[in-house]
């Protein structure tokens, strides 16, 4: 099953189609968590996760990994290609953060053996629960396509990882979208920024993501204005 995409605002962007295949993805200021039971807004927020974003989506494409990113349209929005999504979110994992310590018995920060592949089905109502290849099959995702989107998700991880490390930074999880382009390629779709992924300093392990806002850890500003000045140089 794919999702046809249409006009819509979400919790943290608005996607506007435009009528040559190509789409805007708006980046907004709000922050959620907790299936948006907590809220906020931080100026700045949208202009740094398109930037990020942006960034991130380029170091992939350079590696041949295919996104839908086309690129930056304006301070805080993207153009990228337009994908009929799946609805699935693919979580990969190097180290014990975040719901993982509720499914193993070891404690946070312990860096895993080799990574992990998890799948959840996007849906508000059900709290985005996590699924197996045999649901996604029921939800009519086939195994190849499952297999493919773990494949690139693996892929992502392998050049993300390398790519923190030598800026300072642990990739510990991060969450992935995709989608299927008019050719019928599995695409790399939504957004890759501190919102969908956790980065730790190395050195203090400090969180410059989400997280900051989720548990109260201090500036969320601050910590995404850290990591974009570690990813581009820039202030
Ligand atoms: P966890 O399952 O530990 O809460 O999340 C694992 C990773 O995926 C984290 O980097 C988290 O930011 C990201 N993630 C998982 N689900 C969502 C989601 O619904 N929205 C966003 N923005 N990120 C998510």
């Amino acid at each position: 099953m794919v999702k046809s995409m249409q006009v819509y605002e979400g919790k943290a962007k608005k996607v506007i189609p435009l009528d040559d295949g190509k789409v805007i993805m708006e980046f907004k200021d709000d922050a959620t968590a907790f299936d948006g039971k907590k809220k906020a807004q931080f100026k700045g927020k949208g202009w740094l996760n398109a930037q990020i974003s942006a960034v991130l989506f380029k170091v992939l494409e350079e590696k041949c990994v295919k996104t839908h990113f086309i690129g930056v349209a304006g301070d805080n929005r993207l153009i990228v290609e337009r994908l009929k999504m799946y609805p699935l979110e693919v979580v990969v994992r190097n180290v014990v953060a975040g719901s993982l310590k509720k499914r193993l018995p070891i404690e946070e920060g312990r860096e895993l053996p080799e990574p992990i592949v998890e799948l959840y089905y996007k849906d508000d109502s059900l709290g985005d629960p996590m699924i197996n290849h045999h649901h996604a099959k029921v939800l009519g995702i086939s195994e190849g396509e499952i297999k493919e989107m773990e494949r690139i998700a693996l892929k992502v991880n392998e050049i993300l990882k390398e790519y923190f490390a030598e800026r300072g930074i642990i990739l510990v999880d991060f969450k992935l979208e995709f989608g299927k382009n008019e050719r019928g390629e599995i695409i790399l779709g939504d957004e890759i920024s501190p919102d969908t992924c956790r980065f730790w300093d190395a050195k203090t392990k400090k969180s410059l993501d989400k997280d900051v806002f989720r548990f109260d850890k201090g500036d969320l500003i601050n910590a995404y204005e850290e990591l974009y000045h570690r990813l581009t140089g820039e202030a």
